[in-house]
């Protein structure tokens, strides 16, 4: 009878320990193969050399280093965006996004296959809700950038368009510094798994990236903002928002009838009081949608004086200009237009930046990913 290999990535180093008592395995031997997949980001057994070939066989037979078949890569912006199409053993597909800027390189993950969040603007939300996502298979897209990074350095001649990184090639990163999980579906709705995705790539022990070079985007799930505040790793929170009232921000978001304007900035501000933390939220300008003078003004004042007046200190505002859609009747909004929004939010003390855009040739922007192969 064959059963399906396991997939290591799902695993802790304690659970990969057990593994290898199982098998009879000294624990330090689970020591090696962690550090072999965290540290040196291997990507098959061949190359474990300090283990006895008896271990590397059955390692090979009865598990996986990753369980994501990537399928197709695309390059842009001279090499320095990067995005792979993945296909889940059910044969669904997700997508990741590498972004290599000067001295720091993030990635964009997905945590679930499809989304069932429902926002009109966005790509992924047409696929429906297909699978959630292992968090082993949200640490492979992490460690596929990490690996891309390396190839870069190591070669970059071959792998960048000369001149595309500004500072050169001395400018390059030394590893992937930042994961968002800001790619398809919404990670608070496969909570524990993309906790776990955390856990992982964070661990001193293995991959050791830092809590604060995460960043989690919710469509705006209250309970799960609640419990991230009291989550033991100070990861960053990003809460899209997009309008500053209800009848706007629910024609365009499904989720605000569950949980309304209202409730998510409460919910915010319970989680900044309660880790002093800096709450990002996230406004996608849509022309004639929300992206009126007279709008900037109301979401100044629903941010500067709603639950939040007493932490605006922590607030920040992050405008994102809609990138398109195939099919969509919606609009980008003016580059005028959207100078004029961050210009009105801050002379009202809101701090508000505009999201550098990475990858719209490929459509590998915020909510252009779709899992076409
Ligand atoms: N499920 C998460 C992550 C979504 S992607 C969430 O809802 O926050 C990250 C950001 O891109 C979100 O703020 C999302 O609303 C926004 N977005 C979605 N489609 C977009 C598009 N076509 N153009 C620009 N931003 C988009």
């Amino acid at each position: 009878m064959s059963t399906t290999p396991i997939n290591l990535y799902n695993l802790s180093l304690e659970e990969l320990q057990s593994l290898f008592e199982s098998w009879g395995e000294p624990a330090y031997r689970a020591k090696q193969v962690y550090r072999h997949l965290y540290v040196h980001l291997a990507a098959d057994f061949a190359g474990m050399t300090d283990l006895p070939a008896t271990l590397r066989d059955r390692l090979a037979t009865e598990t996986r280093i990753g369980d994501l078949e990537p399928v197709k890569m695309q390059q842009g912006d001279g090499g320095l965006t990067r995005k792979v199409l993945f296909r889940l053993p059910g044969g669904e597909t997700v997508e990741a996004v590498l972004m290599v800027y000067p001295e720091r390189a993030t990635v964009c993950v997905s945590s679930q296959a499809g989304c069932p969040m429902g926002c009109v603007f966005c790509a992924t939300a047409k696929l429906g809700f297909l699978c959630d996502l292992t968090r082993g298979q949200i640490v492979q897209q992490a460690l596929w950038a990490a690996r891309e990074v390396r190839k870069i350095r190591a070669n970059p001649g071959d792998e960048l368009a000369s001149g595309a990184l500004r500072g050169g090639v001395d400018a390059l990163p030394a590893s992937l510094s930042n994961v968002v999980f800001m790619g398809m579906g919404e990670a608070f709705n496969n909570y524990d798994e993309w906790w776990g995705s955390v856990e992982r790539l964070h661990d001193p022990a293995g991959f050791n990236m830092g809590a604060r070079s995460f960043t989690v985007s919710t469509v705006g799930l209250a309970p799960g903002i609640r419990r991230l505040a009291e989550a033991p790793l100070p990861v960053n929170l990003a809460i899209s928002l997009h309008a500053a009232d209800d009848e706007v921000r629910g024609a365009m978001m499904p989720v605000n009838k569950a949980y309304p304007i209202q409730t998510l900035l409460e919910a915010a501000r319970d989680y900044a009081v309660r880790t002093g933390r800096r709450v990002s939220f996230e406004y996608v300008l849509l022309e004639g949608k929300n992206d009126e003078p007279a709008q900037a003004e109301r979401l100044a004042e629903v941010l500067g004086m709603g639950p939040l007046k007493d932490c605006r200190s922590l607030i920040h505002v992050n405008l994102i200009p809609w990138n398109p859609v195939p099919g969509s009747p919606l609009a980008r909004s003016s580059r005028e237009r959207v100078a004029a929004f961050q210009r009105i939010l801050r002379d009202r003390g809101i701090p508000c930046t505009v999201r550098v855009e990475r990858g719209r040739d490929i459509d590998a922007a915020c909510g252009q990913l779709a899992g076409n192969a």
